[in-house]
């Protein structure tokens, strides 16, 4: 039988907070008590948010709680190359499509198309969806503003993906920590619209380095949040579009703050290296998450 394999994949941009040492600790008792592995990811691609600061914080936070992991530890933004090698292919197969406007102007075609009584549609985080009009410029119009060096990411075209990748694309849910069972779960990566695969200096984003990933560290389970739960639908698309193996996914609770709100990397109180500065201890940070 091959080894169950999981992952903790923290951003490197900000402190680590209680929600992370749930997911941290969740990982590491799943691949404990499976007799399996457990891998750490830096992702890090965003160059100018992600700092070495933050990431030498996150592992001395990560090791003070007793997390272990395999080394070595894979830093996105050391493996551009292999985000890149998949980003030529969804462009050769015209899967992606270079997308010109500026965030003004999509501002614009919203409001100019709201005004005129019809809403726009927005993705489950409430953002407006990319208007259809780069997708359908000329070839060489294209070609023109790219050699004119106008500004543009690679965004999917989510009609022409799922048209490659058939009806019926879905993903295995485990239906609570034990993982014990699935369930099927409809991907709609519609829902997101033509979402952002890569940009002009960077060529990558956060789901195409996930799905390169978790193929090439082999992760069969993958253990995150709740609140990435719908973005599963994008990532499932491009795992079948690039003819990747498709992991398990669980998406746990959230840990919340005493407000009841999401935790954020901005809010100190909640923060591991707050805490342990003031005091608590590993076996507290496990009690306060329920582990
Ligand atoms: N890097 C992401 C985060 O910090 C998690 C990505 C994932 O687990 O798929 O929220």
């Amino acid at each position: 039988m091959t080894l169950l394999t999981f992952r903790f994949a923290p951003s490197p941009n900000g402190e680590l907070h209680l929600g992370h040492a749930y997911s941290a600790l969740l990982n590491q008792r799943l691949a404990n008590t499976s007799g399996g592995r457990l891998l750490l990811r830096v992702e890090d691609i965003d160059t100018t948010r992600c700092t070495p600061e933050f990431e030498e914080g996150m592992l001395a936070d990560l090791k003070w709680l007793g997390v272990g992991w395999e080394e070595p530890v894979r830093r996105q933004s050391e493996h551009f190359a292999e985000y890149e090698a998949a980003l030529e292919r969804l462009i050769r197969e015209e899967l992606v499509y270079p997308a010109f406007m500026s965030r003004g102007e999509i501002r614009a075609f919203i409001t100019d198309t709201e005004r005129r009584g019809r809403a726009w549609p927005r993705d489950p985080d409430g953002i407006p969806l990319y208007p259809p009009s780069d997708k359908a410029l000329p070839i060489k119009e294209r070609k023109r503003r790219i050699a004119e060096n106008a500004p543009f990411a690679w965004r999917l075209d989510v009609g022409a993906a799922m048209a490659r990748a058939g009806k019926n694309l879905s993903w295995a849910e485990f239906t609570d920590e034990t993982l014990s069972a699935t369930r099927s779960v409809e991907a709609r990566p519609q829902d997101w619209g033509d979402v952002v695969v890569a940009r002009r200096d960077i060529p990558t984003s956060y789901h195409l380095a996930v799905v390169v990933d978790d193929a090439l560290q082999g992760v069969s389970h993958v253990v995150r949040g709740q609140d990435l739960f719908s973005a599963t639908g994008v990532q499932r698309l491009l795992q079948e579009i690039l003819g990747l193996p498709r992991p398990a996914y669980f998406h746990h609770r959230l840990v919340l703050g005493p407000d009841g709100r999401k935790l954020s990397k901005s809010l100190r109180d909640t923060g591991l290296a707050a805490l342990r500065d003031a005091g608590a201890s590993p076996d507290d940070v496990r009690r306060v998450v329920g582990l």
